[in-house]
């Protein structure tokens, strides 16, 4: 083994422990002075790349930069990515970046400054704009490409030991790092496939070198961290955090969903009569109360019928109540079905009572809902031998209306309704009677 390759090698060596030491002590002292660290040694990496130093051994040439600072940046990235989370991760990448950027400005700026001055420009490497930029973007690839090529590795299926997990990242990175670089800096030099031939060569030395102090420092550090090697979820774990997130999510969605199914029907069934499945009194009183209000902003009338089954009492005594119920049920369904505007609601308001609220009605429309409704139930022809007006099952409908005054008692307006329904069972049953103050000929007629 030649001279410059064992200095090159003792080099390699103090700069990976130099950067694996600052990673180690961030425990105590945080990660600052490590960010420091990567920064200068991009710099340095981009000054001797630009000024061409580089060390030849029996027919291989080791650039100084990329055998030393490359991989000593790639180990940097390497630990912190695995110990410190995609957030120091992405610290340290535009670090490296920003020096990457920066070295060879600067360097052109000193160049521009100092033209006259030959002897000082020759320390100042030129820096090509084309291999620089072929670098930084060459590490930007390299450094995502080692985040996934290193989970890639780690998967179950592949079952991969460590050290063989560290080697295969590293050098995937590197031959990466070679085949990106070199097409982007030399591809149209006559030599190109030696110097990639070169430089694959070399690189599989280095990483020969590098990866056992990158193993070492791993299981050391796990070690000491008390930690699983994963257990800051990078890249895919990253992806399997998101994919529990979203399922997770979906859970809540359906969750929420059955919620609010339930919500409806539970307000279904706080509102609706669990015998005739029609609304109850109390969704009546909640829809009365803000009828009764709009009716009164926008000056409209409003209008309520109370329906009572005749002799209902003498039904059930004859035909008994589960019939009685059925009974109920249908004159329930046949009151509903005779109403035909979306407004118009009807409630089971007690016993054999059903109440049906009319907005926007005038009198004469109600009357006609009133005696539809009469008709409808007629014509259901319930046989009821008991009853005293007809041989079927009849309906008694009081109907009152107004035009609701803030004065005025909105109940009012249904126990009109109830006193006209007491008249209509007085005078014979089976029919419909208007709340009036005065019952005029025309209504006589209208009846
Ligand atoms: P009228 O013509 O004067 O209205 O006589 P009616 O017999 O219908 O009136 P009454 O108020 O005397 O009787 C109402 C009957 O309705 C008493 C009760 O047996 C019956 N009833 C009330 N609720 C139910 C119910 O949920 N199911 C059944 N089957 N019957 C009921
Ligand atoms: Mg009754
Ligand atoms: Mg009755």
């Amino acid at each position: 083994m030649s001279h410059p390759l064992l200095v090159l090698i003792a080099e390699a060596m103090v700069v990976y422990l130099l950067v694996l030491w600052a990673h180690s002590s961030r425990t105590k002292v945080g990660l600052a002075h490590f960010y420091a660290l990567l920064g200068g040694l991009t710099a340095i990496m981009s000054w001797i790349t630009d000024a061409g130093v580089s060390v030849e051994v029996s027919g291989t040439t080791f650039m100084v930069g990329s055998t030393v600072f490359y991989p000593a940046l790639l180990l940097a990235v390497f630990v912190i990515y695995v110990f410190d989370g995609p957030r120091a991760t992405r610290v340290a990448i535009s670090t490296i970046i920003t020096m990457a950027i920066t070295m060879p400005l600067v360097a052109i700026v000193l160049h521009w400054q100092m033209t006259d001055d030959q002897a000082a420009m020759s320390y100042i490497p030129l820096p090509s704009i084309r291999t620089n930029v072929a670098s930084v973007l060459t590490m930007v690839a390299d450094l995502i490409f080692l985040a996934l090529a290193w989970e890639f590795w780690a998967r179950p299926r592949v079952n991969m030991h460590l050290w063989l997990r560290v080697f295969l990242t590293l050098l995937a990175v590197m031959w990466l790092d070679v085949m990106l670089f070199m097409t982007g800096a030399f591809l149209q030099e006559h030599n190109y496939w030696d110097l990639v031939k070169g430089a694959l060569w070399s690189r599989f030395i280095i990483c020969l070198f590098a990866s056992p102090f990158l193993y070492v420092y791993l299981h050391w550090q796990r070690r000491s961290l008390e930690s699983p090697l994963d257990a800051t979820r990078p890249v895919l774990a990253i992806h399997q955090d998101m994919e529990d997130m979203r399922r997770e999510l979906s859970l809540a969605q359906q969750e929420a969903e059955h919620h609010k199914q339930l919500g409806k029907q539970l307000e279904a069934q706080v509102y609706s009569d669990e015998l005739t499945q029609i609304a109850n009194r109390r969704f009546f009183d909640y829809t009365f109360d803000s009828e009764w209000k709009r009716a009164l902003r926008n000056h409209q009338p409003l209008a309520v019928i109370i329906c009572d089954i005749d002799h209902f009492k003498l039904y059930n005594d004859h035909y008994g109540h589960v019939q009685g119920d059925e009974c109920l049920r249908t004159v329930a369904q046949a009151i509903r079905q005779s109403l035909f505007r979306p407004g118009d609601m009807v409630a089971r308001y007690g016993g054999e009572e059903f109440v049906v609220l009319l907005p926007e009605t005038e009198l004469v429309d109600a009357i006609d809902i009133a005696e539809r409704i009469r008709r409808t139930v007629q014509a259901l022809a319930i046989e009821h031998l008991k009853s005293e007006s007809l041989p079927q099952v009849t309906l008694s409908l009081g109907v009152a209306y107004c035009h609701p005054q803030s004065t005025q008692a909105p109940m009012s307006l249904v126990e009109h309704a109830d006193k006209a329904l007491y008249r209509a069972k007085n005078a014979g049953r089976n029919r419909v009677w208007p709340h009036l103050k005065k019952v005029t000929k025309a209504f006589m007629r209208i009846v």
